[in-house]
């Protein structure tokens, strides 16, 4: 009886004998046809094609304290050491890169940080500002398909209309591990390049820095919006998507009352000698923390090395004092909790 193999192997001979010499026995052939089907395998792994990242925040191991790799300023003030505090490191989501070709400027106003207020001065901020001449080249942080692109006059992504002026959103094709779509939006634009619907490349021009809208000076507005990309209130720190530069890592973080409430509006700061960084606790409720970090602070871009972190309490007096390490393209996690 011809069995399902015999009639398989018969088929791969078909395949297989222009290999065979020809006054070969049926035997031979058969042995021949054995040994090259068991040592051809007859279907190969096929690998996963992942079209769309996810965004994986998974904490990673807490970090080890090396002793021999403490800077002298460290060990000056042996005093002070204390274990370090909770600390995790994880991963970024740097998916995206800079807004600006490297001739111009590709660092944002830290003093108008995300969820700050610029002491008070100016509404609570839900993107990052690149100040630049009217005119310079923005470019699209990501590869992506343009969601909008014109005015915000008939058509409010702000909180009321004429907020962003000109203005560009892209939707990436990227997954937040919400599951939910990932927007940039660029405000304040002199002008459009790209038009809604159009397909663009990471890097690719999109506009031209302007003043339209509610903007003090020619600049650009940078936001990262989850979900909804009409809504003010959707905003994520693109300071946790910038990718950061060669050697640079970032400082994420909550400071929270000792009930647990995150604090806003709390001045922290990164001190290493001739290092020095500034910046608040997220102000006010339509901003938000990233929803697997929930920070409510963000240093960065900055150096990899120790810094100790300072908190500084309503009295502008010290609150908290650490060490922590920043990890070249990672993110040090840090959770502060501050006594009345
Ligand atoms: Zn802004």
């Amino acid at each position: 009886m011809k069995t399902p193999i015999f009639f398989l192997i018969a088929c791969l001979g078909l395949a297989i004998l222009p290999n065979m010499a020809p006054n070969a026995t049926h035997q031979q052939l058969t042995a021949q046809i054995a040994a090259q089907i068991t040592a051809t395998p007859l279907r190969s792994p096929t690998p996963t094609v992942t079209l769309t990242p996810t965004l994986t925040l998974t904490p990673s191991l807490a970090p080890t304290f090396i002793a021999t790799s403490v800077p002298n300023f460290i060990s000056a003030e042996s005093a002070l050491w204390t274990p370090p505090a909770p600390v995790n490191r994880v991963s970024g989501n740097f998916l995206f890169g800079r807004p600006f070709a490297f001739q111009h400027n590709t660092y944002w106003s830290r003093e108008y940080s995300y969820g700050s207020t610029k002491r008070g001065q100016l509404q609570v901020h839900h993107g990052l500002d690149f100040s630049n001449p009217s005119g310079v080249a923005v470019l699209a942080v990501a590869d992506g398909v343009v969601y909008y692109a014109g005015p915000d006059v008939g058509r409010m992504f702000g909180p009321r209309p004429d907020f962003y002026g000109i203005l560009v959103v892209i939707e990436h094709p990227y997954m937040y591990s919400t599951g939910q779509k990932i927007y940039t939006l660029y405000g304040h634009l002199r002008q459009e390049a790209v038009y809604t619907g159009q397909a663009v490349k990471a890097g690719q021009v999109i506009g031209y820095v302007g003043a339209t809208g509610v903007a003090l000076g020619p600049h650009l507005h940078l936001e990262v919006r989850v979900g909804d990309p009409e809504s003010y209130d959707a905003t994520r720190n693109p300071e946790l998507w910038l990718t950061p530069y060669e050697g640079n890592g970032v400082v994420a973080g909550v400071v929270r009352d000792i009930y647990g409430n995150k604090l806003p509006g709390v001045q922290l700061e990164l001190q290493a000698p001739g290092n020095n960084h500034l910046t608040f606790s997220y102000s006010g409720t339509r901003v938000n923390g990233d929803n697997r970090l929930g920070e409510n602070f963000v240093f960065a871009d900055i150096s990899s090395g120790y810094y100790y972190l300072i908190v500084k309490g309503a009295d502008g007096g010290l609150a908290h004092r650490q060490l922590l390490y920043v990890w070249p393209g990672q993110v040090t996690f840090v959770e502060v909790f501050l006594m009345p």
